[in-house]
């Protein structure tokens, strides 16, 4: 089974072949800038070892697909999209919907439904969705939402205390993010614990230039740190994370600033790099050698937030069986591991130091006595989704 996995951004497109029986890559690319002057094409697939790049202006994502499709025939990969399995499509905000599911028009006006929320991610999603269509059109096609494995949280821990007509009329409450991520690791947690995900509490630490953490019981996540928007919950790279919404009045009446203005404020220049300079946690660790105290104060922040959320989550749980670190900070950046578990001795934590230094790999860095596992999982979101993409085709084959 032959499935293509896109992940279009609002100027990028994301992409990975996969052959499902063979568990293997056959091709993956990116394509960014789509729109501006000059678009940049990396595109790479098992026949080479150095993946191409190119430079050239990609008008919109219906030609950022043409280039995808053209390099998979070209590579003798496949013949033509229309040969394809099944494409599946990252989609980032699904609402309410709780599973993936086909792109038909019901699906494709329910997440054109929802684009109001998420502005800069689900236009540009749907975008790749007709493009592929429109080359594939018998192909199946499926939506594997960010959301979606957030949706069992409870009434009381997804409200907002506004008034509830805003709940009602503008559908205003959370629904979080990095929902395909949290799922694969917890899902490969189990495995490594070897229990099953329905028994299993966990918390999740989606750690890269967006953070957010989850509280999952007995398999299913009851608490995220994502609210309406990824913005809410932890630092990240560029985004503040939990402010009081009052200085966002502040700063309209003492800076004039506009909404335009504050989004820009809070999503592109806060977070780490809005303390220090820098959103890339190397360059911050390189920063703290060299005695910055800006770096070392993001550094710190970053950390206690994250304590806080797992205090939290302790709370909300009970019990935890495991911590499972994952995304670009989470699976790497050893410090960063080191110093939040390191604080949190308080519930029977304990690091076996030599296995903490370990990055990149599934590794367990709990002590022997430590009464709750520390695990890294490296994510795979790109390969969560074609499995996702299988799954739904192989189930709806079976009952027609
Ligand atoms: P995105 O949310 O954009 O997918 P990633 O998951 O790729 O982000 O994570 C990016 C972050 O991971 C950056 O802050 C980067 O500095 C950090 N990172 C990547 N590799 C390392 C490393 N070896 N040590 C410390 N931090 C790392």
């Amino acid at each position: 089974m032959k499935i293509l996995v896109i992940n279009s951004g609002s100027s990028s497109i994301k992409f990975q072949l996969f052959s499902m029986k063979e568990n293997k890559i056959m091709a993956f690319g990116l394509i960014e800038q789509i729109g501006e002057p000059t678009g940049k094409i990396k595109m790479g697939s098992f026949h080479h070892e150095e993946p191409i790049t190119k430079m050239l202006h990609i008008k919109n994502h219906e030609q950022g697909i043409e280039i995808i499709s053209s390099f998979l025939i070209d590579e003798k990969i496949i013949k033509g999209l229309d040969e394809l399995d099944g494409i599946g499509h990252r989609m980032v905000h699904g609402g309410t919907m709780r599973e993936t599911e086909f792109l038909n028009d019901k699906i494709i006006k329910a997440i054109e439904n929802f684009s109001s929320l998420a502005p800069l991610h689900n236009p540009p999603g749907l975008a790749g969705v007709k493009a592929t269509m429109s080359k594939a059109p018998h192909v199946p096609q499926v939506a594997v939402f960010d959301t979606a494995f957030h949706q069992t949280m409870p009434q009381y821990a997804y409200m907002y205390a506004l008034p509830y007509e805003l709940y009602e009329r503008l559908h205003i409450r959370r629904y979080g993010f990095h929902g395909t991520s949290h799922h694969f690791v917890a899902t490969q947690a189990a495995k490594e614990l070897k229990k099953p995900l329905q028994k299993c509490n966990f918390i999740t630490l989606h750690l890269g230039n967006g953070a957010s953490i989850a509280a999952i019981k007995n398999g299913k996540c009851v608490d995220t740190s994502m609210g309406l928007s990824p913005l809410e919950g932890l630092i990240m790279g560029t985004r503040s994370g939990d402010i009081d919404p009052a200085i966002l009045f502040y700063l309209e009446r003492e800076e004039g600033l506009d909404i335009k203005e504050l989004d820009t404020l809070l999503n592109k220049k806060s977070g780490l790099k809005g303390i220090c300079g820098t959103n890339d946690l190397r360059e911050i660790k390189a920063k703290i050698k060299d005695g910055d105290e800006k770096a070392k104060l993001a550094f710190d922040m970053f950390c206690y937030r994250i304590k806080k959320y797992i205090g939290a989550y302790f709370a909300v749980l009970g019990r935890v069986d495991a911590l499972v670190f994952t995304g670009g900070i989470g699976e790497n950046a050893v410090s960063v591991r080191r110093k939040i578990c390191g604080e949190l001795k308080i519930f029977g934590i304990g690091i076996n130091k030599k296995q903490s230094e370990k990055r990149g790999v599934l590794v367990h860095f709990e002590s022997k006595k430590s009464a709750v596992k520390l695990l890294v999982v490296p994510t795979n979101e790109e390969l969560a989704i074609a499995k996702q993409t299988q799954h739904l085709i192989q189930k709806t084959a079976k009952r027609s």
